[in-house]
């Protein structure tokens, strides 16, 4: 994808924010329980290379993507000894791909394992389907064959077992006691425990830390965001949010009253006032549904009037102002905040997904 370098519209991520999470949370979690930085989808939007280098930095023990190539992003960019795991499925012709590059790969299929010829060793994090319904074997019958299989095959280690919770950013714990209760009959049906236990989010590890096992993939926390708004009053520390989404007015203008903005034309002064339009819209993931939203100029609330555009969003200002001032669209100015969780709640989604959605049209800066 092509960035927008010359484009006044640009995302800011605050490395120490990111240091400060993981620190934050490592206080929590026993020694010997290792972080490792979830970096899948471009790094929740933030930049997968420059946040697992600032994750490394502060103390991350390796690193967990979503696929293959995003694996293989990391060696390329120069992670060369660190510990990366692929938590989705990786189709057996690339076994090999993953094997040369010492990357580990998620099985959770026992004829996965059937005719596979390795080139090189490569290490398998057995996935336990507990509750969450989406990948992972799901009996000890399952568990066992797998361990005969990975056994006969001298290139195979199985180094790690986890699964995933799929209620452990609610306050109600039955359901995820019964996925740890499932998991656990089949971690100790096995004939040798792996070296790597690991079960653990960031909802797990902050409400959990108890949990830990060896040990935890940290993502939306590490970000600065919570796992979801019912748990942010119970966090154990506060979570500093990495990622400011700004832009500037590259057109300022006075409407009179019955003058429309944007397609459909759906908005319709009905006093004289002031307006901007900002160099960024859907495309950069700005989408549709931020229309009648706000943002923030010199520290105050200024709506997203009309409809968003592909590229372009109008907003109504509280007076006149120059070309080029700063919008701030997720941020703080002036003391005043938009969070991802305000977006997300406006939007009727999760925090994951409104910083997901910024696309690589979008510069990242990083400061500190
Ligand atoms: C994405 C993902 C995580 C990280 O979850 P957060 O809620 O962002 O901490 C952990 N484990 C698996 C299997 C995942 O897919």
């Amino acid at each position: 994808m092509v960035t927008g370098w010359h484009r006044p519209t640009w995302i800011e991520i605050d490395r120490a924010a990111i240091r400060e999470n993981i620190k934050n949370e490592q206080k929590q979690l026993p020694e010997n329980v290792a972080l490792w930085a979830v970096v899948k989808a471009n790094a929740y939007g933030h930049g997968i290379i420059e946040v697992a280098k600032t994750a490394k930095e502060a103390g991350a023990k390796g690193f967990c993507v979503a696929i293959l190539d995003e694996a293989l992003a990391l060696r390329e960019a120069g992670f060369q000894d660190d510990f990366i795991l692929v938590l989705g499925a990786t189709k057996k012709e690339d076994a090999n791909l993953a094997a040369k590059n010492q990357i580990a790969l998620t099985v959770f299929r026992e004829d996965w394992l059937d005719d596979l010829v390795l080139e090189a060793p490569l290490r398998i994090h057995l996935k336990v389907d507990s509750g969450m319904g989406r990948l992972g074997i799901r009996s000890t019958e399952e568990a066992g064959r797998i361990e005969t299989k990975i056994a006969r095959n001298k290139e195979l280690e199985l180094e790690g077992i986890y699964t995933h919770f799929a209620t452990a950013d609610q306050l109600e714990t039955s359901y995820f006691e019964q996925q740890l209760a499932n998991f656990t009959a089949i971690l100790t049906s096995l004939a040798t425990r792996p070296a790597i236990v690991h079960t653990a989010n960031s909802a797990a590890s902050l409400l959990q830390p108890q949990i830990g096992f060896d040990a935890i993939r940290f993502g939306i926390s590490m970000y600065g965001l919570t796992p979801s708004p019912e748990i942010k009053t119970s966090l154990p520390f506060e979570l500093k949010p990495a990622l400011a989404l700004y832009t500037e007015m590259v057109h300022v203008k006075e409407l009179a009253p019955g003058d429309s903005v944007s397609y459909g034309a759906t908005y319709t002064a009905t006093e004289r006032e002031w307006v901007a339009t900002l160099p960024i819209g859907y495309a950069d993931g700005l989408i549709r549904h931020y229309s009648g939203f706000h943002v923030l100029v010199d520290g105050q609330l200024a709506p997203i009037i009309g409809r968003v555009c592909m590229d372009q969003t109008i907003i109504k200002l509280p007076h006149e102002f120059q070309t080029g001032s700063k919008v701030t669209i997720i941020g703080v100015d002036h003391g005043n905040t938009i969070t991802a969780d305000d977006a997300a709640e406006y939007l009727d989604t999760i925090n994951y997904e409104v910083t997901c959605l910024l696309t690589e049209r979008i510069p990242r800066k990083y400061i500190h």
